[in-house]
């Protein structure tokens, strides 16, 4: 059986890793001579208990640059939460990651591919024809706008982080989004914000979030760059298509509260996989993900940050209890914990309002 790939970004290197192992003839068609050039905080949670069954989601791990141990959160610039205590995810090298999924896999780099239909796709090297098509071309492959923020990111060198080990995250009242810093070591650091708003807003705040620190303001940038993040939440249309299949951000396949995208992008492989391998329905394999689920709640979060006044999302992001924030962020929180939410009074009343329902 002949697999042709469009992208070579964390979700087309996994199919294809996934299927070349169990013998599909494999090729991937990236655009870039190289991986992973499209910006990317290169942020990655700690795997859970169902990622440590994957080999892939390991392999990240494996490619981890950077451990960080634990978070601090801010709300317009005052410190909401702090620890120190739990290793909450690492920095991972994602150039090396994909090189190490892409070992053994026929992988056409350089070659910006189009999929013309009936299984035919043509590359730099001509046209081919393939059994299965999948699309993991990510943002830009989607074959309508999904909903997208910009994300700006500037990569700072600096002869020293202050406490390397702890990620910032920064919400402001005023901003659906957020900003983040991330260490990836002592001496280098990836600054982004992304958000609701135009890239001259999101980079005002991200030289603001560059001043507050001394030693990110002493530094020097050596990359700006941006990129779109997509926030829909899954599109369904899409998740039914066969010809082609879309896996990971193509599909609407991220967090759309917090953009991240790698963990996510795996699992739509994951459940491809599964589809292809056992001639079951993607769609359903799909719905089976604690992520899918959770991809729906934060869609809804971000309804209702889109439609609060600045006031109620201070109130709603203040409220909300530490452990929650971190499972709701990770998509690992239970029914329990959503019903946590609900009850908490200020929230509860900012639900009600909106009438939105959360589970
Ligand atoms: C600024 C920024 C920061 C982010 N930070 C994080 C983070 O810290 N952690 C996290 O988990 N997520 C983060 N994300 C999101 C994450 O980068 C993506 O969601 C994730 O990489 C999606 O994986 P993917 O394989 O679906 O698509 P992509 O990673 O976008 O990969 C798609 C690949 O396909 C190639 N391609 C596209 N079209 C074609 C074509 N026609 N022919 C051939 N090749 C093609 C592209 O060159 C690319 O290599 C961030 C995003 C942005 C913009």
């Amino acid at each position: 059986m002949k697999v042709g790939v469009i992208g070579g970004g964390p979700s087309g290197l996994t199919i294809a890793r996934m299927l070349s192992d169990k013998g599909y003839e494999v090729y991937v068609y990236e655009a870039h001579r190289s991986f992973a050039v499209k910006p990317c905080g290169w942020g990655y949670p700690t795997p859970d208990s169902d990622e440590k069954k994957y080999g892939v989601f390991s392999e990240a791990v494996k490619a981890s640059l950077w451990v960080f141990k634990g978070y601090d959160v801010y709300l317009n610039d005052d410190l909401l939460f702090h620890s120190d205590k739990q290793i909450l995810g690492y920095i991972i090298d994602k150039k090396q990651f994909l090189e190490n999924l892409s070992q053994g896999i026929e992988v056409e780099r350089g070659s910006p591919a189009r999929y013309l239909g009936g299984g035919l796709i043509r590359g730099r090297s001509g046209v081919k024809r393939f059994d299965i098509v999948i699309i993991a071309g990510g943002f830009p492959a989607q074959p309508r706008r999904l909903d997208r923020i910009l994300a700006v990111q500037a990569i700072i060198k600096s002869p020293r982080i202050e406490d390397a080990e702890i990620p910032e995250l920064r919400f402001y009242s005023d901003l659906v989004g957020y900003a983040w810093v991330f260490p990836e070591g002592e001496k280098t650091a990836r600054v982004g914000v992304g958000g609701y708003a135009d890239r001259e807003t999101l980079e005002k705040i991200l030289s603001m979030v560059i001043k507050k620190r001394q030693d990110l303001a002493k530094g020097e940038v050596i990359k700006k760059e941006g990129a779109e993040v997509t926030v829909s939440g899954v599109d369904w249309d899409l998740a039914r298509s066969r010809d082609p299949f879309y896996v990971g951000e193509a599909l609407g396949y991220t967090m759309p509260v917090t953009g991240e995208g790698i963990r996510p992008a795996i699992w739509s492989s994951i459940a491809l996989f599964n589809a292809i391998e056992n001639g079951n329905s993607y769609e359903e394999e799909l719905r089976k993900l604690k992520l899918t689920r959770f991809i729906g709640i934060q869609r809804k979060i971000l309804d209702i940050m889109l439609k609060m006044k600045p006031s109620e999302r201070d109130l709603f992001i203040k409220n909300v209890p530490e452990d929650l924030m971190l499972d709701l962020s990770l998509g690992r929180a239970g029914t329990f914990d959503l019903l946590r939410l609900a009850k908490i009074p200020e929230l509860a009343m900012i639900l009600a309002k909106y009438a939105i329902k959360i589970i």
